[in-house]
């Protein structure tokens, strides 16, 4: 065995190196707690495969991220080499079955250069196949039906937006469940049964996919095409899987195809599964188990990553879930480290401002002031949260990561990728509608009215949204449109022609990036600026700024040219001419996978930079300071528009209980949990109901003040601030008046003074949410 090879596995403990030593033959299943080395032991068994013979190009190895694959990459790299790790293939489930999706596009009825469709075009396909059913009402024999459920709906463009939302998440969950048309008409389900054809139908029509079809049509090529099996045993003769707990049962359904040889290794957490919205089912470890008879199961129960007060935190907070399948005794040896840090805050302002003075804090004790923000992680539930640490990192010149989701969602992004797909054979309605929309140098009325006006002609006429606006502005069909408008129209067609010619003539996507944003008039760009107020004055969102937004996207095409595409072209062995639309395409491709991951972080190249990120994205990855914020109730658990069966609810709430538990064991030495008393309309929230089962001796409350002073506070501050924004309070958060008591150690110790106090507070300023908290009983 090389050295190196020998000097990893001997870094391993003995556990780790029983895992990754076992015979390759022998199905392997690794389960374990957090930071217990089970990626680390995954590196093993990857170098174990590689030393026993099976060449790098027939190991497959699956992560939850592309940062993730992107890591084991290199960590691989740095022991077997990197031309070594360069032929290893580390992908996500949703970037292998794509790869497999187009190299057989015709056994699925589509060609190999066939669209994947993101959240924005699914709604559009769902939102014509409603259409299409409203038009042919009248012809079906279940016609009354029909109309019941969606009459007027075209005429009532809000009714027709939440329908198709709800049609939107019915065809999800069709997919996730792997249900037919046909098997929803048995079950009565008419409507649901014509809007899964029409959508199907759609998508064929435009040689498009979804997300949800990936897998699912990977399996279907796996069990209807017996050489598309072969070629798969062929070429993956061993497959090892990370953060397993997070498998669908579609998912598990292809790895267990595609491990037929039995040379298979999943490695998981079953207190870590956060993602059974998404289809994830802790079942697998159950069929796994069934399927692999002569399975081997290895537990590792040593953390390594945090100190012990973290590890027991943790450990009693997730001791309170009782559907567990395997109970882990997670230990130690690492310091006991110094207490979790809980605190609240009086609302997300003076949460960030907290956080940002902790921040400048940690960093002056570092030497290099930089090296200290990529050890440091700011996570919360919802995207939304990191917005006003964005602000204020941006203000107090801190670095971050806020790439992904947050990017990928700007209007002007997704404006100049609608431009874009515009060039791509069997472009989406939804697109065109988008660069109408952004081109037209109108009001928004105006180009509301010519936009409907298409729409409406493309339904009557049954044709596409590009063919209803030309036969509009060539003056083929009388419409009600001034001169000027159809002068615009006509301009807009000629935009896209020149998009299309550009892609063809272009050799460098940057280059028709670059010319691509040029044709997108200043004042569309304006109007994106968010403009946010602050102290009667204005500030201007400078990400929406095109130069930056443009820099990003240029940042993202050298990263995807340096790395995804090297291998995409191996696989497609695609000629130059052809180069350019393939390259644009493969480019669309991975920038839909990173939207999908809604991935907040990019580690690799912004090693200094204080990561934002959600809970969900943090998933394997580890900083020394984890501050998790807006621990309240109505984030985690995440409760509101939840109506589900009390069963429903138990899991749900022991789901979110993981999610805390994830996000208190990515840290190494230090953890804050903050929550917040009220939101920006000054309604009161509650702390997370979890905080109360970490224990009291492992945490520690900053800086209390007494009731008595919050509550004159508030009360001096609700009056000033009755007319104006909250801003005002950051200003009073200076002298520490949001430092109050923790909820369980207020409710346990206060007087009844404090309590008459309190519920006199709450009857005189009508704030039922005040006194149902602190009311004596
Ligand atoms: P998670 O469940 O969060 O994905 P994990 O079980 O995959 O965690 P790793 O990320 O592999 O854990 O390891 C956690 C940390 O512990 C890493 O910093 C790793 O380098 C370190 N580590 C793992 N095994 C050992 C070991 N045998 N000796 C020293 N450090 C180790
Ligand atoms: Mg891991």
């Amino acid at each position: 065995m090389p050295e190196e090879y020998l000097k990893y596995l001997k870094s391993l403990n003995d556990r780790q190196r029983e895992a990754a030593c076992t015979d390759i033959s022998t199905p392997l299943m690794i389960v374990a707690g957090p930071g217990s080395g089970k990626t680390s032991t995954m590196v093993g068994r990857v170098l174990m495969l590689l030393n026993e013979g099976i060449s790098p190009s027939n190991i497959l190895a699956m992560t939850f991220t592309t940062a993730a694959a992107s890591e084991m990459r290199e960590r691989i790299g740095a022991i077997a080499g990197k031309a070594t790790a360069k032929e290893l293939t580390i992908s996500t489930f949703h970037s292998f079955s794509l790869q497999l999706c187009r190299s057989h596009g015709e056994k699925l009825g589509r060609t190999s250069e066939f669209l994947i469709y993101g959240q924005g075009q699914q709604r559009n396909a769902i939102i014509e196949a409603i259409r299409l059913l409203e038009i042919g009402k009248s012809e079906n024999k279940d016609g009354a039906l029909l109309i019941g459920e969606l009459s007027n709906s075209l005429n009532n463009p809000k009714q027709f937006k939440d329908k198709a939302k709800k049609w939107q998440k019915f065809v999800a969950q069709a997919k996730a469940s792997g249900r037919t048309s046909a098997e929803y008409r048995k079950m009565g389900n008419e409507i649901g049964a014509a809007i899964l054809k029409n959508y199907n139908n759609i998508l064929k029509s435009c040689n498009a996919l979804d997300y949800h079809d990936l897998i699912s049509c990977s399996v279907k090529l796996l069990s209807d095409f017996p050489e598309v099996f072969k070629e798969c045993q062929d070429s993956w003769k061993a497959i090892v899987i990370d953060e397993f707990q997070d498998t669908s049962a579609m998912q598990y359904k292809f790895l267990k195809m595609l491990a037929s040889h039995h040379k298979i290794t999943i490695v998981g957490d079953d207190d870590q599964s956060i993602y059974s919205f998404n289809g994830a089912d802790i079942s697998g470890f159950i069929s796994f188990r069934n399927d692999f008879p002569n399975y081997k199961e290895i537990r590792l129960n040593k953390n390594y990553r945090s100190t012990r007060c973290i590890v027991e935190a943790a450990s009693s907070l997730i001791q309170n879930n009782s559907k567990r399948c395997q109970l882990k005794n997670v230990l130690t040896d690492n310091s006991s480290g110094s207490k979790i840090v809980m605190k609240e805050c009086h609302n997300e302002d003076a949460q960030c401002a907290f956080v940002v003075d902790k921040i400048i804090e940690i960093s002056s004790n570092y030497s290099a002031a930089n090296c200290c923000y990529g050890n440091i992680a700011i996570l919360y539930r919802r995207q939304i949260s990191g917005k006003a640490f964005q602000m204020a990192f941006r203000d107090r010149k801190i670095p971050f990561n806020i790439h992904g989701v947050a990017f990928y969602r700007k209007k002007v992004v997704r404006t100049i990728m609608a431009m874009l797909r515009t060039a791509l054979p069997g472009c989406d309605d939804g697109s065109y509608s988008r660069v109408f929309k952004a081109l037209m140098p109108l009001e928004k009325d105006k180009k509301k009215r010519i936009i409907d006006h298409i729409n409406k002609i493309s339904t009557i006429r049954r044709c596409s949204f590009l063919s209803a606006a030309s036969d509009i502005f060539s003056a083929k069909i009388s419409g009600t449109f001034k001169r000027s408008e159809l002068t615009h129209g006509r301009k807009i067609l000629m935009t896209l022609e020149m998009i299309s010619k550009l892609i063809q003539r272009e050799k460098s996507i940057s280059a028709i990036i670059s010319s691509v944003a040029n044709m997108i008039p200043e004042k569309y760009l304006l109007e994106q600026r968010a403009v946010v107020d602050v102290d009667g004055g204005t500030l201007l969102n400078e990400d929406y700024d095109i130069r930056s937004v443009l820099q990003y996207l240029l940042d993202d095409v050298s990263e995807f040219l340096s790395t995804k595409l090297v291998e995409v072209k191996e696989e497609r062995e695609i000629s130059e001419d052809k180069g350019c639309i393939f390259v644009l395409k493969a480019f669309i491709d991975y920038l839909l996978e990173r939207e999908k991951e809604n991935f907040g972080a990019r580690r690799k190249d912004n090693e200094n930079s204080v990561t934002l990120t959600t809970i969900h994205q943090a998933k394997g990855l580890e900083w020394d300071v984890v501050f998790i914020v807006k621990a309240n109730d109505s984030e985690i658990p995440l409760l509101h528009d939840f109506k589900g069966t009390v069963k429903d609810t138990a899991a749900l709430l022991e789901e979110e209980r993981r999610l805390l538990y994830v996000a208190m064991t990515r840290a190494r030495e230090k953890l804050f949990i903050l929550h917040v008393m009220m939101d920006s309309n000054w309604q009161m929230l509650q702390p997370s109901r979890f905080l109360k089962e970490i224990p009291r001796h492992l945490t520690e409350v900053q800086g209390e003040i007494s009731f008595q002073e919050l509550l004159i506070k508030q009360e001096a501050l609700q009056k000033e601030t009755a007319h104006c924004t909250t801003d005002l309070l950051i200003k009073e958060k200076q002298s520490e008046a949001d430092v109050i008591p923790m909820p369980h150690e207020i409710l346990d110790n206060h007087s009844s003074e404090t309590s008459n106090e309190l519920a006199q507070f709450a009857e005189a300023n009508n704030r039922n949410d005040f006194l149902r908290r602190f009311s004596v009983e």
